[in-house]
């Protein structure tokens, strides 16, 4: 909160950009200190607003223009150098890529200024930096405008939003393609990368796109099972209200939440955005099913009793079907649940433990899987 204050102060909260009207209707993108120096004294106009801007070229922000007085609607934040920074990489990246770029363009009917876009052979890729907080709620919005003029945006993290284990903080940017998944972009302008993070089930793997030679590096989820069985104790023990309302449901089949079966913690997808941890679903998922044969409708309708609203740029349920495969294919994989044509039968059962302590020292004993 501190930080947010102070950088507000430093940047001042009006609407600052790199391309305005000049007075004979004319748009000027402003390159360089030299450029700005050259250009003071001129009339300038916002292309979105129409509000007088000035030409803003100190030693520390990279030259822009900033509104006079107000703060403009077209934008989806307010200026900063990393944003500035991140703007004129992605115009010089596209350039290199061989792509025509425009910065900052305007589109009336929706009301919404791009940060860049890429465009080639007729068709447009729109490139939003998000540095400063958006909603899920706006970045969907945002998307839909863009989406309504059959435009494909691509948004990309701003520094703070980078992770190196993305979680509901950065689900909003959280998309999904047939070459790379899921997946999200994120961009350090002061470090002149520009990463993309592909979330398999197993790892993270980043590539780099630092001129002409993409590095990947692959981060596994490393996470003992067993940190992961004691993390449900530690739920317990500090009383978190979606973990008590489960303990509940398992203390009316006789069981313990701290001794769920191991199978809950084994191979998870590791996909942030589900208002739901990963285990507290699984756990649920067997509450539910595990007394007799899994009809497919009630299956499904389990599934879409989880919200994924925070991960909007997701097509609706897939986030809960990517979830929903791992375990299944898990269940299936070692031998516990078995497909009929009406949903599935149960083989054996996951044990579930008295106790956590219970339950970690059966951890190494033969039949666990
Ligand atoms: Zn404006």
């Amino acid at each position: 909160m501190e930080m947010a204050g102070k950088r507000r102060n430093l940047f001042q909260e009006v609407m600052t950009m790199l391309v305005a009207l000049a007075a004979d209707g004319r748009l000027v993108t402003l390159r360089s200190h030299e450029q700005a120096r050259a250009l003071a004294g001129q009339a300038f106009y916002c292309p979105a607003c129409r509000g007088p801007l000035r030409i803003k070229n100190g030693p520390q922000l990279i030259a822009h223009f900033a509104h006079l007085d107000h703060a403009c609607a077209a934008s989806s934040e307010p200026e900063s150098e990393t944003h500035l920074a991140g703007k004129w990489y992605l115009a010089h990246y596209g350039e290199a890529l061989g792509f025509t770029v425009t910065l900052e363009q305007y589109y009336p009917a929706i009301q919404q200024r791009a940060d860049v876009v890429w465009e080639e052979g007729g068709r447009s890729r729109v490139l939003e930096f998000q540095c400063s907080g958006i909603s899920p709620a706006r970045l969907l919005a945002r998307t839909q405008g863009y989406q309504s003029l059959g435009l494909e945006v691509i948004w990309i993290a701003g520094p703070q939003y980078h992770a190196s284990w993305p979680g509901g903080k950065q689900a909003r940017f959280l998309r999904w393609s047939e070459a790379a998944g899921f997946h999200l972009w994120q961009l350090d302008p002061a470090r002149s990368q520009l990463a993309r993070l592909e979330l398999t089930a197993a790892a993270v793997v980043a590539t780099v796109y630092q001129g002409r030679q993409p590095q990947v590096t692959r981060r596994a989820y490393a996470e003992p099972l067993t940190t992961r069985a004691k993390a449900v104790q530690q739920a317990l023990v500090h009383r978190d209200a979606k973990v008590l309302s489960l303990q509940a449901l398992a203390g009316r089949q006789g069981l313990n939440l701290g001794g769920v079966p191991w199978a809950v913690h084994q191979q998870l997808r590791h996909l942030p955005g589900l208002d739901t941890a990963e285990w507290l679903i699984r756990s649920a998922w067997l509450l539910q099913f595990q007394g007799g044969p899994i009809e497919k409708a009630a299956e499904a309708a389990f599934w879409r009793s989880y919200s994924s609203v925070k991960a909007p740029q997701l097509a609706p349920g897939q986030l809960q079907a990517a979830v929903r495969q791992q375990w299944l294919q898990l269940l299936t994989a070692g031998g516990y649940l078995a497909p009929t044509p009406q949903g599935w039968h149960w083989l054996r059962q996951p044990r579930w433990y008295r106790t956590v302590d219970e339950k970690l020292q059966a951890l190494g004993q033969a039949g666990l899987r």
